[in-house]
């Protein structure tokens, strides 16, 4: 397996692979693998002559400095288990600096409305961090296909936004939600979380599911207010925000329009470990 550090050597090496006319697949990972992670790259190699994997905990688009801290950095058992998966994988794990060329910040992005709901909203300049790392990496690798998971959907939405707007011809493909055997979003937090709270995680997906169930009879409204009201009564997670949004706007939504689809939308709190999941309404 190929490890690069710097995205120069990274250029050098796919320069001529693309001249030869090979395709290259693309997953940005932060690392701390698991097999959500894994099911992107499994998809990269089976779409693509050559699959280049990112492992970098981008320092921008965290807004709490102990999250990123905390953040699980595991790169020796990603290696391995990349490797495992396929040897020919191009790892890329940039130093910041070099990355940043010396300046480790943000831009602002335009994302038509979309970085205003939700996460842009509890996680002031994350998406700006998210845009600015992943528009760079793009620049980099110039893949023809990338892959984001749908555990993150309103980043997968403002991925979409940013290709448009930038007219970079790459094709994200997305990748349904992975989960534990109890249901729980497949996450590299997890690892954080304490015995009695990995315990309790798994019932932000039951509510999910429950809420899945009775938006076929209820109103939004009905349905937000019992995800409140259930999540609130237990005694180990704490609620950030359940919203309902339409999948393509991101914009919350009271009532249903036939041809419309919908989503969920939670973030919850598990001990200090936030967690995030959504589903399909
Ligand atoms: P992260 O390392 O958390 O930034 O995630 C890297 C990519 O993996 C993103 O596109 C995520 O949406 C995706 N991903 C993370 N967890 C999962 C999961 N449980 N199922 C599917 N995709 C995931």
């Amino acid at each position: 397996m190929k490890v690069f550090h710097a995205k120069e050597a990274l250029q050098n090496h796919l320069q001529p692979l693309k001249q030869s006319g090979k395709t290259i697949g693309f997953v940005p990972t932060m690392g701390a693998l698991h097999d959500g992670h894994l099911a992107l790259v499994k998809n990269a190699l089976k779409d693509n002559d050559v699959t280049v994997v990112s492992i970098f905990v981008n320092p921008t688009q965290f807004d709490n400095p102990d999250d990123l801290n905390k953040y699980p950095r595991t790169l020796e058992t990603d290696l391995a288990m990349l490797d495992k998966l396929s040897p020919e994988i191009l790892v890329f794990t940039p130093d910041a600096i070099n990355f940043y060329d010396g300046q480790i910040k943000s831009q602002p992005f335009n994302f038509d409305g979309l970085e205003y709901e939700m996460e842009g909203k509890h996680r002031p300049g994350h998406f700006d961090g998210v845009g600015t790392v992943v528009k760079k990496l793009f620049e980099i690798v110039q893949p023809h296909t990338a892959y984001f998971g749908e555990k993150d959907f309103q980043q997968l939405k403002i991925i979409e936004k940013l290709v448009e707007k930038f007219n970079f011809s790459i094709l994200i493909k997305p990748i349904p939600i992975y989960r534990e055997a109890d249901g729980l979003a497949m996450s590299s937090r997890n690892k954080r979380l304490s015995f009695i709270h990995r315990k309790a995680a798994p019932f932000i997906y039951q509510v999910l599911k429950q809420a899945q169930l009775l938006s076929q009879t209820n109103t939004f409204k009905e349905v937000k207010t019992f995800v409140n009201d259930v999540i609130q009564a237990h005694p180990l997670l704490k609620l950030e925000y359940f919203e309902i949004a339409e999948a393509n706007t991101l914009r919350p939504a009271d009532k249903k329009k036939v041809g419309n689809k919908y989503r969920g939308f939670i973030v919850v709190y598990a001990g200090e470990v936030r967690l995030i999941d959504n589903i399909e309404l």
